[in-house]
């Protein structure tokens, strides 16, 4: 038996259903992973070195800039089949929760309810100073095709810069989050694991974490990425191809 008909018989025994997603399912919409070489404007940047507070005490204009540039190309994304194959399980009576590396709201745009996002949300500024959240008016959320620097606006409460809600490298995953998708991913008999590379901790523990707890963990990827455990099964392939096809395996119908 293959890895899709392994997967296609875990699933119809599961009642409880996790997916853990990371960039690549959001690849297909036209939203860069971390893999991809950036083009135009923001070319010669590594968003690697962006993501930092050391980036943004040192810049914050060029920070604020790429965050603005990002949730602009976010909010011009549509989701994509793998995001609606998400949300349509959910509707077949199986119980699914959605755990989501991503700071874009693709999967809530598709319909998934309840999403946890282990790093944030780009719709959601911060002050860098007291954390108090914060929106944006339209003038404040425009970006330019030409310009990269962009001073990011005042907090309106203690006068700090913005910064963008989400989860630097080196800080911690907002607690309530943490819990949430481990509540969940302790206690799951499948989690399918989509379009991460496994390489950003701690949240790249949670597939170990549901092998250890019994469960059976699908990964859908363009490369291989499994783990090597027994649980495993790898569907290498785009995501908006794979999970349709490992769905209408087990008579779901397309979204
Ligand atoms: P990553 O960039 O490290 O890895 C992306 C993975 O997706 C790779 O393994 C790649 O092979 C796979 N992939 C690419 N296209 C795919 C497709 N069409 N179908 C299936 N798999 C595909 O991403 P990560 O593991 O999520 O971790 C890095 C960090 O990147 C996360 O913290 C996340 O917050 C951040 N990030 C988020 C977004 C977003 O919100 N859309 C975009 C870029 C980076």
């Amino acid at each position: 038996m293959n890895d899709m008909h392994k997967a296609s018989e875990a699933l119809r025994e599961a009642t409880k259903v996790v997916f853990f997603t990371g960039a690549g399912i959001s690849a297909e919409s036209g939203i860069p992973t971390f893999r991809d070489k950036l083009t135009g404007l923001w070319e010669k940047y590594d968003p690697q070195r962006l993501e930092t507070a050391d980036a943004f005490r040192e810049n914050p204009a060029l920070v604020w800039g790429w965050y603005l540039w990002r949730r602009h190309q976010v909010s011009q994304a549509k989701p994509n089949t793998a995001h609606y194959a998400v949300s349509h399980l959910a509707s077949t009576g199986l119980r699914i929760a959605v755990v989501t590396q991503n700071i874009d709201d693709l999967h809530e745009r598709a319909g998934s309810k309840d999403v946890v996002h282990l790093h944030g949300s780009l719709a959601q500024p911060k002050c860098f100073a007291c954390h108090r959240s914060a929106e944006l008016t339209p003038e404040q959320a425009a970006v330019s095709d030409e310009v990269v620097l962009v001073e990011p606006p005042r907090c309106k409460r203690c006068n700090g810069r913005l910064r963008p809600g989400v989860v630097w490298f080196k800080e911690d995953l907002p607690v309530g989050a943490w819990k949430a998708a481990m509540s969940v991913v302790k206690d799951c008999d499948v989690l399918i694991s989509v379009g991460t590379s496994g390489v950003v901790m701690p949240a790249a523990d949670i597939p170990e974490i549901a092998l250890a707890a019994g469960a059976i963990v699908i990964h859908v990827n363009l490369m291989d990425v499994a783990l090597g455990g027994t649980n495993e099964l790898m569907l290498i392939g785009n995501a908006a191809e794979v999970l349709p096809t490992l769905f209408g395996s087990i008579g779901i119908p397309e979204a």
